[in-house]
């Protein structure tokens, strides 16, 4: 596997980093999780830009000076997957901080960008929209201390998502899902969340959510197709009661949620809306609807 390091590409095992890393100890870097796939002009990103320029905010808004420019990392990242010769990937940028010191100031660190990608060539969401995912309620709270952060896709936002994650596991789940300071929802532990009722769709507000790329093309897919899409505070009584429920992200895809809390969703079944926002989501990433072929940039 070939890994792009400041601009040279290296193979994985060459690719270091210094144990007095100052993002390995505060969690004060910034990373991307994005998707190629296979489409009739070859391995194409879906949604580069998109991700490219969330990197680029998340970074300006922790005050880390990325020293390429978007065009150079979005061009880096269709290399990563060229020269691994993938056909479908996912790719992971991250911008982390060198080791000049240990000290709590940033000042003097120097910025470093690595594009990792792995070969993806199954279709991960296609393996639960039959079964859909057993959520689990978290006793972990999506809460950042700054309004600004839940803009922000940084390694430090991770700590609680990935403990959600760890302790769903070990009760026999498939997920987590967080709420807010509230107790509204607020996402899955690395995905948005979206609520069917009556055939109308609702989504969680960014209050403390990450907005997400596949969200916003989800809201987009249903717009184009005559459905509304409704940015509401959700309560876990509102996701009990609806008809159908699923997650999306780049990585996960749009993946149907069985149950929560073991309360089944609906019928417990996939449901007509998930089963064609999946279908389009697909036709999308795989370039083969003409209307959204600007979201997919070949490498
Ligand atoms: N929320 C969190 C916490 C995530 O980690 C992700 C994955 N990036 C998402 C939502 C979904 O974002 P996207 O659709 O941009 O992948």
């Amino acid at each position: 596997m070939y890994i792009w390091l400041n601009g040279n590409i290296l193979k994985a095992d060459e690719v270091t980093v210094n144990i007095l890393s100052s993002t390995l100890h505060y969690g004060i870097g910034v990373f991307e999780g994005e998707r190629a796939y296979l489409t009739a002009d070859g391995p194409s990103i879906f949604r580069l830009d998109a991700h490219t320029e969330r990197l680029f905010r998340s970074a300006n808004i922790i005050g880390m000076d990325i020293p390429f420019n978007e065009q150079e990392i979005s061009a880096a990242t269709r290399q990563v997957v060229r020269v691994n010769n993938y056909s479908a990937a996912y790719i992971r940028p991250l911008v982390f901080y060198g080791h000049e010191h240990i000290g709590f100031t940033s000042e003097g660190l120097s910025i470093h960008v690595a594009i990792a990608a792995f070969p993806r060539d199954t279709v991960f969401g296609s393996l639960h929209t039959k079964n859909g995912l057993r959520v689990q309620v978290s006793k972990f709270k999506r809460v950042h201390s700054h309004p600004d952060l839940n803009l922000v896709k940084a390694t430090g936002n991770y700590l609680g998502s990935v403990l959600a994650h760890r302790a769903a596991l070990a009760c026999g789940f498939d997920e987590a899902l967080l709420l807010d300071n509230e107790d509204y929802i607020s996402e899955g532990a690395r995905e948005n969340i979206f609520v069917v009722i009556n055939g109308i769709i609702c989504t969680p507000k960014l209050n403390s959510a990450l907005p997400g790329i596949t969200r916003d093309t989800i809201i987009r897919l249903a717009h184009d197709n005559g459905i509304a899409v409704y940015e509401i505070d959700l309560s876990v009584q509102d996701l009990m009661k609806a008809d159908e429920a699923f997650f999306t992200g780049s990585g996960v895809e749009i993946m149907a949620i069985k149950s929560v809390d073991n309360c089944l969703i609906g019928d417990g079944f996939t449901g007509p809306i998930t089963q064609l926002l999946f279908k389009l989501y697909h036709a999308a990433v795989s370039g083969c609807n003409q209307t959204y072929t600007e979201w997919n940039t070949p490498c």
